[in-house]
Protein backbone atom coordinates (compact mmCIF):
# COMPACT_ATOMS: atom_id res chain seq x y z
CA UNK A 1 0.00 0.00 0.00
CA UNK A 2 0.98 3.68 -0.37
CA UNK A 3 0.03 6.83 0.12
CA UNK A 4 -1.07 9.39 -2.54
CA UNK A 5 -1.78 13.12 -2.69
CA UNK A 6 -2.79 14.93 -5.34
CA UNK A 7 -1.37 18.51 -5.17
CA UNK A 8 -4.03 19.74 -7.02
CA UNK A 9 -6.58 18.98 -4.92
CA UNK A 10 -5.02 19.93 -1.85
CA UNK A 11 -6.25 23.49 -0.42
CA UNK A 12 -3.51 22.74 2.57
CA UNK A 13 -6.80 23.26 5.08
CA UNK A 14 -4.51 21.57 7.34
CA UNK A 15 -7.43 18.83 8.12
CA UNK A 16 -5.12 15.95 7.61
CA UNK A 17 -2.51 17.48 9.82
CA UNK A 18 -4.88 17.43 12.69
CA UNK A 19 -6.48 14.31 11.85
CA UNK A 20 -2.95 12.02 11.57
CA UNK A 21 -2.48 10.21 14.43
CA UNK A 22 1.28 10.25 14.13
CA UNK A 23 1.69 13.72 13.45
CA UNK A 24 3.66 13.10 10.66
CA UNK A 25 1.78 15.23 8.36
CA UNK A 26 3.03 19.01 7.62
CA UNK A 27 2.01 21.92 5.12
CA UNK A 28 4.77 22.42 2.88
CA UNK A 29 4.84 25.25 0.14
CA UNK A 30 0.96 25.07 0.48
CA UNK A 31 0.11 21.17 0.06
CA UNK A 32 0.34 18.33 2.48
CA UNK A 33 3.34 16.42 2.59
CA UNK A 34 4.06 13.11 4.05
CA UNK A 35 6.98 11.81 6.30
CA UNK A 36 8.39 9.01 7.68
CA UNK A 37 6.29 7.11 10.22
CA UNK A 38 2.68 7.09 8.41
CA UNK A 39 1.44 3.60 8.72
CA UNK A 40 -1.02 4.56 5.96
CA UNK A 41 -4.12 4.02 8.54
CA UNK A 42 -6.32 6.66 6.58
CA UNK A 43 -6.94 9.00 8.79
CA UNK A 44 -5.67 11.56 6.42
CA UNK A 45 -8.06 10.20 3.70
CA UNK A 46 -10.96 9.85 5.39
CA UNK A 47 -10.69 13.52 7.38
CA UNK A 48 -9.83 15.16 3.38
CA UNK A 49 -12.90 16.83 2.21
CA UNK A 50 -11.02 17.67 -1.26
CA UNK A 51 -10.80 14.52 -1.79
CA UNK A 52 -6.63 15.02 -2.56
CA UNK A 53 -5.67 12.02 -0.39
CA UNK A 54 -5.78 8.57 -1.66
CA UNK A 55 -4.51 5.35 0.10
CA UNK A 56 -3.89 2.86 -2.86
CA UNK A 57 -4.40 -0.63 -2.06
CA UNK A 58 -2.29 -2.96 -3.95
CA UNK A 59 -4.90 -5.74 -4.18
CA UNK A 60 -5.72 -9.54 -5.98
CA UNK A 61 -8.06 -7.84 -8.51
CA UNK A 62 -5.27 -6.00 -10.54
CA UNK A 63 -4.01 -9.69 -11.59
CA UNK A 64 -5.82 -12.71 -12.42
CA UNK A 65 -5.67 -15.74 -9.74
CA UNK A 66 -3.39 -17.56 -12.60
CA UNK A 67 -0.74 -15.33 -11.76
CA UNK A 68 -0.53 -16.62 -8.39
CA UNK A 69 2.14 -19.90 -7.78
CA UNK A 70 3.07 -20.97 -4.59
CA UNK A 71 2.45 -22.51 -1.05
CA UNK A 72 3.07 -20.19 1.99
CA UNK A 73 2.91 -20.94 5.54
CA UNK A 74 3.29 -18.25 8.17
CA UNK A 75 5.87 -19.26 10.95
CA UNK A 76 4.78 -18.41 14.22
CA UNK A 77 7.26 -17.88 16.93
CA UNK A 78 7.71 -17.02 20.46
CA UNK A 79 10.53 -16.15 21.97
CA UNK A 80 12.80 -17.49 19.26
CA UNK A 81 11.42 -20.78 18.84
CA UNK A 82 9.04 -22.05 16.35
CA UNK A 83 5.78 -23.40 17.03
CA UNK A 84 4.78 -26.80 16.95
CA UNK A 85 1.71 -25.88 13.95
CA UNK A 86 4.26 -24.11 11.92
CA UNK A 87 6.15 -27.47 11.11
CA UNK A 88 2.39 -29.42 10.78
CA UNK A 89 1.25 -26.70 8.28
CA UNK A 90 4.85 -27.76 6.23
CA UNK A 91 3.83 -31.13 6.35
CA UNK A 92 0.48 -30.21 5.15
CA UNK A 93 2.02 -27.26 3.09
CA UNK A 94 4.15 -29.44 1.09
CA UNK A 95 1.66 -32.39 0.42
CA UNK A 96 -0.46 -29.49 -1.36
CA UNK A 97 2.83 -27.80 -2.98
CA UNK A 98 3.47 -31.59 -4.41
CA UNK A 99 -0.33 -31.63 -5.62
CA UNK A 100 0.49 -28.09 -7.81
CA UNK A 101 3.65 -28.62 -8.72
CA UNK A 102 5.00 -25.99 -6.79
CA UNK A 103 7.20 -24.69 -4.18
CA UNK A 104 6.58 -24.40 -0.51
CA UNK A 105 7.32 -21.41 1.33
CA UNK A 106 7.76 -20.12 4.60
CA UNK A 107 7.42 -16.37 6.03
CA UNK A 108 9.06 -16.37 9.50
CA UNK A 109 9.51 -12.61 11.63
CA UNK A 110 11.27 -11.99 14.47
CA UNK A 111 14.78 -11.67 15.74
CA UNK A 112 18.02 -13.57 15.47
CA UNK A 113 16.02 -16.09 13.53
CA UNK A 114 18.26 -17.50 11.15
CA UNK A 115 18.57 -21.07 12.87
CA UNK A 116 14.99 -20.96 13.10
CA UNK A 117 14.51 -20.49 9.14
CA UNK A 118 16.83 -22.98 8.51
CA UNK A 119 14.89 -25.66 10.43
CA UNK A 120 11.47 -24.66 8.43
CA UNK A 121 13.92 -25.87 5.82
CA UNK A 122 14.94 -29.44 7.24
CA UNK A 123 10.74 -29.41 7.57
CA UNK A 124 10.36 -28.72 3.96
CA UNK A 125 10.32 -25.30 3.02
CA UNK A 126 11.79 -24.87 -0.32
CA UNK A 127 12.46 -21.00 0.80
CA UNK A 128 11.97 -18.69 3.88
CA UNK A 129 11.19 -15.13 3.02
CA UNK A 130 13.19 -14.33 7.03
CA UNK A 131 12.22 -10.76 8.23
CA UNK A 132 14.68 -9.82 11.25
CA UNK A 133 14.34 -7.05 13.21
CA UNK A 134 14.31 -6.15 17.28
CA UNK A 135 11.00 -4.65 16.91
CA UNK A 136 9.60 -7.73 15.56
CA UNK A 137 11.22 -9.81 18.23
CA UNK A 138 7.45 -10.60 20.17
CA UNK A 139 4.34 -10.55 18.32
CA UNK A 140 2.72 -7.58 16.87
CA UNK A 141 -0.88 -7.68 14.85
CA UNK A 142 -0.96 -4.52 13.38
CA UNK A 143 3.23 -4.62 12.35
CA UNK A 144 3.70 -8.40 11.13
CA UNK A 145 -0.08 -8.07 9.26
CA UNK A 146 1.38 -5.25 7.42
CA UNK A 147 4.78 -6.97 6.64
CA UNK A 148 3.39 -9.92 5.82
CA UNK A 149 0.79 -8.35 3.31
CA UNK A 150 3.31 -6.63 1.87
CA UNK A 151 5.23 -9.28 0.93
CA UNK A 152 2.36 -11.69 -0.31
CA UNK A 153 1.83 -8.77 -2.67
CA UNK A 154 5.24 -8.90 -3.85
CA UNK A 155 5.13 -12.14 -4.49
CA UNK A 156 1.55 -13.59 -4.75
CA UNK A 157 1.34 -17.37 -3.52
CA UNK A 158 -1.80 -19.41 -4.28
CA UNK A 159 -2.45 -20.78 -0.68
CA UNK A 160 -1.29 -19.18 2.66
CA UNK A 161 -1.46 -20.77 5.67
CA UNK A 162 -1.63 -19.87 9.09
CA UNK A 163 -2.03 -21.72 12.77
CA UNK A 164 -5.54 -21.38 14.43
CA UNK A 165 -3.50 -19.82 17.48
CA UNK A 166 -3.80 -16.82 19.58
CA UNK A 167 -1.36 -15.67 17.14
CA UNK A 168 -3.08 -17.17 13.91
CA UNK A 169 -6.61 -16.46 14.78
CA UNK A 170 -5.87 -12.47 15.39
CA UNK A 171 -3.41 -12.13 12.25
CA UNK A 172 -5.19 -13.83 10.00
CA UNK A 173 -8.75 -12.15 9.93
CA UNK A 174 -5.92 -8.95 9.37
CA UNK A 175 -4.52 -10.34 6.45
CA UNK A 176 -7.34 -11.36 4.64
CA UNK A 177 -9.09 -8.22 4.95
CA UNK A 178 -6.01 -6.19 3.96
CA UNK A 179 -5.54 -8.89 0.91
CA UNK A 180 -9.40 -8.37 -0.01
CA UNK A 181 -9.32 -12.42 0.11
CA UNK A 182 -11.63 -15.00 1.92
CA UNK A 183 -10.34 -17.22 4.67
CA UNK A 184 -11.38 -20.42 5.80
CA UNK A 185 -10.70 -20.91 9.89
CA UNK A 186 -10.67 -24.17 11.81
CA UNK A 187 -9.77 -26.58 9.06
CA UNK A 188 -9.47 -30.36 9.49
CA UNK A 189 -8.42 -30.90 5.89
CA UNK A 190 -7.01 -29.34 2.84
CA UNK A 191 -6.73 -31.06 -0.52
CA UNK A 192 -6.23 -29.73 -4.20
CA UNK A 193 -9.32 -30.00 -6.63
CA UNK A 194 -7.69 -31.38 -10.03
CA UNK A 195 -9.82 -29.48 -12.13
CA UNK A 196 -8.94 -26.07 -11.42
CA UNK A 197 -6.30 -26.23 -8.57
CA UNK A 198 -8.45 -25.09 -6.11
CA UNK A 199 -7.67 -25.28 -2.20
CA UNK A 200 -10.63 -27.31 -0.79
CA UNK A 201 -10.82 -26.61 2.49
CA UNK A 202 -13.16 -28.51 4.81
CA UNK A 203 -14.24 -27.76 8.26
CA UNK A 204 -16.63 -28.54 10.84
CA UNK A 205 -19.73 -26.76 10.49
CA UNK A 206 -23.62 -26.59 12.34
CA UNK A 207 -22.07 -27.41 15.47
CA UNK A 208 -19.68 -29.95 14.19
CA UNK A 209 -22.98 -32.35 12.78
CA UNK A 210 -21.13 -31.67 8.79
CA UNK A 211 -18.45 -31.17 7.26
CA UNK A 212 -17.97 -28.23 5.18
CA UNK A 213 -15.84 -28.08 1.96
CA UNK A 214 -15.08 -24.13 1.13
CA UNK A 215 -13.49 -22.84 -1.88
CA UNK A 216 -11.99 -19.53 -1.85
CA UNK A 217 -13.41 -19.47 -6.07
CA UNK A 218 -11.69 -16.00 -7.12
CA UNK A 219 -9.93 -14.54 -4.91
CA UNK A 220 -6.15 -15.02 -3.95
CA UNK A 221 -4.37 -16.13 -1.85
CA UNK A 222 -7.09 -18.68 -0.86
CA UNK A 223 -6.33 -18.43 3.40
CA UNK A 224 -6.98 -21.10 5.71
CA UNK A 225 -5.77 -21.88 9.47
CA UNK A 226 -5.54 -24.91 10.71
CA UNK A 227 -5.33 -25.67 14.65
CA UNK A 228 -2.21 -27.20 15.89
CA UNK A 229 -1.98 -30.62 16.22
CA UNK A 230 -4.71 -31.51 13.33
CA UNK A 231 -1.83 -32.46 11.01
CA UNK A 232 0.99 -34.22 10.95
CA UNK A 233 4.27 -32.58 11.42
CA UNK A 234 6.35 -32.84 8.14
CA UNK A 235 9.31 -35.08 8.96
CA UNK A 236 12.93 -33.78 9.30
CA UNK A 237 15.34 -33.94 6.90
CA UNK A 238 19.04 -32.88 8.77
CA UNK A 239 20.78 -32.14 5.37
CA UNK A 240 17.73 -30.28 3.15
CA UNK A 241 18.75 -26.92 1.70
CA UNK A 242 16.57 -24.27 0.94
CA UNK A 243 17.01 -20.70 0.55
CA UNK A 244 16.58 -18.41 2.73
CA UNK A 245 15.57 -14.71 1.64
CA UNK A 246 16.25 -12.02 4.25
CA UNK A 247 13.41 -9.24 3.79
CA UNK A 248 14.75 -5.67 4.69
CA UNK A 249 13.08 -3.75 6.73
CA UNK A 250 9.41 -3.03 8.44
CA UNK A 251 6.98 -0.96 6.83
CA UNK A 252 7.20 2.80 7.78
CA UNK A 253 5.69 4.02 10.88
CA UNK A 254 5.76 0.18 11.85
CA UNK A 255 4.22 1.41 15.82
CA UNK A 256 1.32 1.54 13.91
CA UNK A 257 -1.91 2.06 16.53
CA UNK A 258 -0.48 -0.74 19.03
CA UNK A 259 1.69 0.02 21.04
CA UNK A 260 2.88 -3.26 22.86
CA UNK A 261 3.84 -2.11 26.63
CA UNK A 262 4.87 -5.57 27.80
CA UNK A 263 4.83 -8.95 27.40
CA UNK A 264 3.54 -10.94 30.33
CA UNK A 265 3.17 -14.58 30.48
CA UNK A 266 -0.17 -16.17 30.56
CA UNK A 267 -0.20 -18.69 33.59
CA UNK A 268 -2.22 -20.79 31.63
CA UNK A 269 0.68 -21.84 29.19
CA UNK A 270 1.38 -23.98 32.54
CA UNK A 271 -1.44 -26.52 31.47
CA UNK A 272 0.19 -26.84 27.85
CA UNK A 273 -2.75 -28.61 26.77
CA UNK A 274 -1.99 -28.89 22.99
CA UNK A 275 1.83 -30.50 23.59
CA UNK A 276 0.86 -33.18 26.33
CA UNK A 277 1.58 -36.40 26.02
CA UNK A 278 -1.15 -37.94 28.70
CA UNK A 279 -4.39 -35.47 28.83
CA UNK A 280 -6.90 -36.89 32.01
CA UNK A 281 -10.02 -35.08 30.67
CA UNK A 282 -12.99 -34.52 33.20
CA UNK A 283 -16.66 -34.31 32.03
CA UNK A 284 -20.15 -33.32 34.55
CA UNK A 285 -19.45 -37.05 35.87
CA UNK A 286 -17.27 -35.69 38.35
CA UNK A 287 -20.02 -33.59 40.19
CA UNK A 288 -18.52 -30.89 41.07
CA UNK A 289 -15.19 -28.67 41.41
CA UNK A 290 -13.26 -30.10 44.08
CA UNK A 291 -13.40 -34.13 42.65
CA UNK A 292 -11.11 -32.82 39.64
CA UNK A 293 -8.30 -33.47 42.31
CA UNK A 294 -8.70 -36.66 41.50
CA UNK A 295 -7.73 -36.22 37.85
CA UNK A 296 -4.92 -33.75 39.28
CA UNK A 297 -3.62 -36.80 41.12
CA UNK A 298 -3.97 -38.99 38.07
CA UNK A 299 -2.35 -36.79 35.75
CA UNK A 300 0.82 -35.53 37.73
CA UNK A 301 1.47 -39.27 38.40
CA UNK A 302 1.06 -39.84 34.44
CA UNK A 303 3.14 -36.67 34.11
CA UNK A 304 -0.12 -35.54 31.80
CA UNK A 305 -2.57 -32.82 31.96
CA UNK A 306 -5.87 -31.86 32.77
CA UNK A 307 -8.83 -31.40 30.23
CA UNK A 308 -12.01 -30.87 30.34
CA UNK A 309 -15.78 -30.62 28.79
CA UNK A 310 -17.35 -27.68 28.39
CA UNK A 311 -19.45 -29.38 30.86
CA UNK A 312 -17.67 -29.17 33.45
CA UNK A 313 -16.33 -25.94 32.34
CA UNK A 314 -19.58 -23.84 32.17
CA UNK A 315 -20.57 -25.60 35.45
CA UNK A 316 -17.63 -23.56 36.89
CA UNK A 317 -15.62 -26.62 38.03
CA UNK A 318 -12.52 -25.27 36.14
CA UNK A 319 -10.88 -22.86 33.63
CA UNK A 320 -11.44 -23.37 30.20
CA UNK A 321 -7.84 -23.14 29.24
CA UNK A 322 -8.71 -26.71 30.08
CA UNK A 323 -11.19 -27.07 27.60
CA UNK A 324 -11.17 -29.60 24.54
CA UNK A 325 -13.35 -29.54 22.24
CA UNK A 326 -14.98 -27.58 18.74
CA UNK A 327 -14.68 -24.35 21.21
CA UNK A 328 -11.83 -25.42 23.01
CA UNK A 329 -8.39 -27.18 22.66
CA UNK A 330 -7.75 -29.82 19.86
CA UNK A 331 -5.40 -32.41 21.24
CA UNK A 332 -4.05 -35.22 19.77
CA UNK A 333 -2.43 -37.05 22.92
CA UNK A 334 -0.37 -40.40 23.21
CA UNK A 335 -2.94 -41.32 25.87
CA UNK A 336 -6.47 -39.90 26.69
CA UNK A 337 -8.42 -40.47 29.54
CA UNK A 338 -12.17 -39.60 29.46
CA UNK A 339 -13.63 -39.79 33.16
CA UNK A 340 -17.37 -39.26 33.38
CA UNK A 341 -17.72 -37.70 29.76
CA UNK A 342 -21.20 -38.53 27.20
CA UNK A 343 -18.63 -38.21 24.43
CA UNK A 344 -21.03 -35.17 22.77
CA UNK A 345 -19.68 -34.34 18.83
CA UNK A 346 -18.34 -31.04 19.76
CA UNK A 347 -15.97 -32.72 22.39
CA UNK A 348 -15.07 -36.15 19.85
CA UNK A 349 -13.70 -33.14 17.05
CA UNK A 350 -11.02 -32.05 19.45
CA UNK A 351 -9.90 -35.39 20.51
CA UNK A 352 -10.43 -37.99 18.59
CA UNK A 353 -7.24 -38.27 16.78
CA UNK A 354 -5.83 -39.22 19.89
CA UNK A 355 -3.59 -42.30 19.67
CA UNK A 356 -5.02 -44.47 22.49
CA UNK A 357 -8.48 -42.79 24.10
CA UNK A 358 -9.38 -44.91 27.54
CA UNK A 359 -13.25 -43.75 28.15
CA UNK A 360 -14.87 -44.47 31.78
CA UNK A 361 -18.35 -44.08 32.09
CA UNK A 362 -21.50 -45.47 33.74
CA UNK A 363 -23.78 -45.25 30.93
CA UNK A 364 -22.83 -48.63 28.69
CA UNK A 365 -24.40 -46.46 25.75
CA UNK A 366 -22.59 -43.23 26.30
CA UNK A 367 -21.37 -42.12 22.56
CA UNK A 368 -17.74 -41.75 23.71
CA UNK A 369 -17.79 -45.48 23.81
CA UNK A 370 -17.80 -45.53 20.02
CA UNK A 371 -14.26 -43.48 19.72
CA UNK A 372 -12.98 -45.71 22.67
CA UNK A 373 -10.00 -47.79 22.21
CA UNK A 374 -10.82 -49.11 26.00
CA UNK A 375 -14.07 -48.84 27.46
CA UNK A 376 -14.69 -49.32 31.53
CA UNK A 377 -17.97 -49.48 32.45
CA UNK A 378 -18.55 -48.15 35.98
CA UNK A 379 -18.23 -45.38 38.56
CA UNK A 380 -15.07 -43.21 38.41
CA UNK A 381 -15.15 -42.70 41.95
CA UNK A 382 -14.42 -46.34 42.32
CA UNK A 383 -12.03 -46.97 39.37
CA UNK A 384 -9.99 -44.08 39.00
CA UNK A 385 -8.69 -44.36 42.97
CA UNK A 386 -7.96 -47.94 41.58
CA UNK A 387 -6.00 -46.98 38.95
CA UNK A 388 -4.31 -44.39 40.77
CA UNK A 389 -3.19 -47.07 43.46
CA UNK A 390 -2.31 -49.19 40.78
CA UNK A 391 0.12 -47.23 39.28
CA UNK A 392 1.35 -46.22 42.81
CA UNK A 393 2.18 -49.50 43.16
CA UNK A 394 4.10 -49.86 39.93
CA UNK A 395 5.95 -47.02 40.96
CA UNK A 396 6.65 -48.02 44.67
CA UNK A 397 4.92 -44.88 45.94
P1 LIG B 1 -22.78 -34.79 29.98
O1 LIG B 1 -23.18 -34.84 28.55
O2 LIG B 1 -23.79 -34.41 30.98
O3 LIG B 1 -22.18 -36.22 30.32
C1 LIG B 1 -21.79 -36.61 31.61
C2 LIG B 1 -21.44 -38.09 31.51
O4 LIG B 1 -20.93 -38.52 32.75
C3 LIG B 1 -22.63 -38.98 31.18
O5 LIG B 1 -22.33 -39.76 30.04
C4 LIG B 1 -22.81 -39.86 32.41
O6 LIG B 1 -23.19 -41.20 32.09
C5 LIG B 1 -21.40 -39.84 32.99
N1 LIG B 1 -21.35 -40.05 34.44
C6 LIG B 1 -22.10 -39.46 35.39
N2 LIG B 1 -21.71 -39.87 36.61
C7 LIG B 1 -20.70 -40.73 36.42
C8 LIG B 1 -19.89 -41.50 37.30
N3 LIG B 1 -20.01 -41.43 38.64
N4 LIG B 1 -18.96 -42.32 36.77
C9 LIG B 1 -18.81 -42.42 35.41
N5 LIG B 1 -19.56 -41.71 34.55
C10 LIG B 1 -20.48 -40.88 35.04
N6 LIG B 1 -18.37 -29.62 24.67
C11 LIG B 1 -17.06 -29.85 24.89
O7 LIG B 1 -16.69 -30.73 25.68
N7 LIG B 1 -16.12 -29.10 24.25
C12 LIG B 1 -16.43 -28.11 23.37
O8 LIG B 1 -15.53 -27.46 22.85
C13 LIG B 1 -17.82 -27.87 23.10
N8 LIG B 1 -18.19 -26.94 22.22
C14 LIG B 1 -19.52 -26.77 21.95
C15 LIG B 1 -19.91 -25.88 20.96
C16 LIG B 1 -21.23 -25.73 20.65
C17 LIG B 1 -21.63 -24.78 19.56
C18 LIG B 1 -22.20 -26.47 21.36
C19 LIG B 1 -23.66 -26.32 21.01
C20 LIG B 1 -21.84 -27.35 22.34
C21 LIG B 1 -20.50 -27.52 22.66
N9 LIG B 1 -20.09 -28.41 23.64
C22 LIG B 1 -18.77 -28.64 23.82
C23 LIG B 1 -21.06 -29.04 24.58
C24 LIG B 1 -21.40 -30.47 24.21
O9 LIG B 1 -22.47 -30.49 23.28
C25 LIG B 1 -21.83 -31.25 25.47
O10 LIG B 1 -22.90 -30.58 26.09
C26 LIG B 1 -20.70 -31.41 26.49
O11 LIG B 1 -19.55 -31.92 25.90
C27 LIG B 1 -21.18 -32.38 27.57
O12 LIG B 1 -20.25 -32.41 28.60
P2 LIG B 1 -20.14 -33.70 29.52
O13 LIG B 1 -19.81 -34.90 28.70
O14 LIG B 1 -19.22 -33.32 30.60
O15 LIG B 1 -21.59 -33.79 30.19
Amino acid sequence: MSISIDQEKCTACESCVEACPFGVIEIVDGTAVVGDGCNLCGACEEACAFEAITILHKTRTERGTEAYRGVWVVGEQRDGQVAGVSFELLGEGRKLAEKLNEDLCAVLLGNDMESAAQEMIRYGADRVYLMNHADLLHYHEDTYARSIADLVLEHRPSVLLLGATAIGRSLAPRLATMLETGLTADCTGLDIRAEDRALLQTRPAFGGNIMATIVCADRRPQMATVRPKVMKRATREEGRRGEIVPVDGIPAGHGGLIRVLQVVKDLDDRINLSEADVIVTGGRGLREAKNFDLLRELAELLNGAVGATRGAVDSGWIGYAHQVGQTGRTVCPKLYIACGVSGAVQHLVGMQSSDVIVAINKDPEAPIFRVADYGIVGDLFEIVPEIIDQIKRELGQ
